[in-house]
């Protein structure tokens, strides 16, 4: 039987023409992606020409169907950095161009990211940068040919098509599979609403938004803590809408948790991918996904032997922990991203410790006995820290290995020398001490960052034997 269908999808593709070959790849690419989301495939022309030039109204793309739905054509803004992302939005099209405005946009937006997720590497995620939606109207009455183009800067979307994308986002998360790209195309907002009523308490919420004011609209697919889960997303979840990690398990709100995958951190810092090379070395592959959107990402890397890859392939020499984290700003996104890592000759790890407020690895393959009592001396002292001074809300990563003791970015560094003495001299707890003041004293805020006061700040920790005074 799948040989059959595998047929059908090669037979039925329209054959994409385009000036820049690119542009018919990611096309192409994209409808067979929206082939295996959906499990159908809609008639199309022979012939689908993609065109880049001055699309119509300040749209970043536009696509063209005939009477009958069969798309033909895809416009493109020749000025747009983000092509493959409108390709993907353009091609979806072919599967949803039938009905309200907002439900089609928006429909067209949720299958993009099943297309993209489909095929790493397609395209990034359809663009959202949690901002608020001032600018929306009342989505039931929005026209897109009403919409006077994007409304801060040319590459973005306007509020418009955010919101519908939100919407139509909220409502997969309560719908059976599929349910939103019938086969007929068509849905309007009764039928929407049938469904959600279906749905129980969490669709009953989202039925109340569709009938509220504009303003009421705004403000429950508005996104506070920047998790990709608008306000009343949070309400149907029951999480925290001014919190990114509403449980502090690492994993961003709204987050689809995928097997053997980790959660990458916005400040940075890395987590361990589970994953070691053994003392012949071995080769690493990251794979990343996840809900994050906007521009300019901040780029996944790979971290093993005190080296920081951008790359999605790394040969690591010799026996080290694998890492994964975000480099770059991570300021103008919402949602987040995972990474998962496999490869050849890997094994598994003992020597990582990470969870969502500490990581702790050796550089240097010596010292990965001290990991573990280490990383639980570095729970007691942050919370004798905490204890004095408040949660700092950050995470300690602690790397241990190297010629200096030092703060490099996110990370403290202790040097092999400073990590084999305390692990000679049973003084495990004081080095803890040690690193929490440095992250302490090394605060971005800090404007003078003396040695003496980590010194000062670490003995006093170390001292700091008794509990709080009860008031
Ligand atoms: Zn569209």
């Amino acid at each position: 039987m799948s040989v059959s269908l595998l047929v059908t999808v090669a037979l039925g593709a329209p054959q994409f023409v385009a000036a820049e070959p690119v542009d018919a790849e990611v096309a192409r690419g994209a409808w067979d992606a929206a082939v295996a989301c959906t499990g159908w495939e809609p008639e199309a022309a022979d012939e689908v020409r993609i065109e880049r030039g001055n699309v119509p109204k300040g749209f970043l793309g536009l696509a063209s169907t005939d009477e009958r739905g069969r798309l033909y054509r895809i416009e493109l803004d020749a000025t747009d950095g983000r092509s493959s992302e409108v390709i993907v939005h353009e091609v979806a099209h072919a599967w949803v161009s039938e009905g309200p405005t907002a439900l089609v946009e928006g429909r067209a937006e949720l299958l993009a990211d099943c297309m993209v997720h489909e095929r790493p590497g397609l395209a990034p995620l359809q663009w959202d940068d949690g901002r608020e939606l001032v600018s929306m109207p009342d989505l039931r009455s929005w026209r897109a040919a009403d919409d006077h183009g994007p409304s801060v800067n040319p590459l973005m979307r306007t509020d418009a098509y955010l919101g519908a994308a939100r919407l139509v986002r909220l409502a997969s998360l309560v719908l059976p599979d599929g349910a939103l790209w019938p086969e007929a195309d068509n849905i309007d907002w009764i039928d929407l609403d049938a469904m959600l009523a279906d749905a129980g308490q969490p669709g009953e919420l989202l039925r109340d938004v569709l009938r509220a004011t504009p303003e009421v609209q705004r403000k429950a697919l508005s996104d506070r803590d920047q998790d990709g889960l608008p306000l009343v997303g949070e309400q149907m979840l029951g999480t925290d809408p001014d919190r990114f990690d509403s449980d502090a398990d690492g994993w961003w709100d709204g987050a689809e948790v995928p097997v053997d995958a980790v959660p990458l951190p916005f400040d940075g810092t890395p987590m361990c991918s589970g994953w070691a090379t053994p003392a012949s070395g071995g080769v690493a592959v990251l794979k990343t996904g996840g809900n994050l959107r906007g521009s300019p990402a901040p780029m996944p890397a790979l971290r093993a032997n005190d080296e920081v890859f951008l790359k999605g392939r790394v040969a690591v020499v010799g026996r080290a922990s694998i890492l994964v984290e975000l480099e770059g700003d991570p300021e103008v996104v919402s949602g987040g991203l995972w990474a998962r890592v496999h490869g050849k000759g890997l094994v598994e790890d003992d020597a990582c410790v990470s969870d969502a407020s500490r990581v702790v690895w050796a550089s240097d393959p010596a010292l990965r006995e001290a990991v573990q009592p280490l990383a639980e001396a570095l729970q007691k002292a942050v919370a004798r820290a905490e204890r004095r001074f408040g949660a700092d809300g950050r995470r300690l990563a602690v790397q241990l290995g190297g010629t200096s003791t030092t703060v490099d970015g996110p990370v403290i560094h202790l040097s092999t020398h400073e990590v084999r003495t305390a692990l000679r001299t049973g003084a495990l707890d004081d080095l803890a001490y040690q690193a929490v003041a440095m992250r302490r004293v090394w605060d971005e805020s800090a404007v003078v960052r003396e040695w003496r006061d980590v010194v000062a700040l670490a003995n006093l920790l170390a001292r700091d034997s008794r509990p709080p005074a009860v008031r």
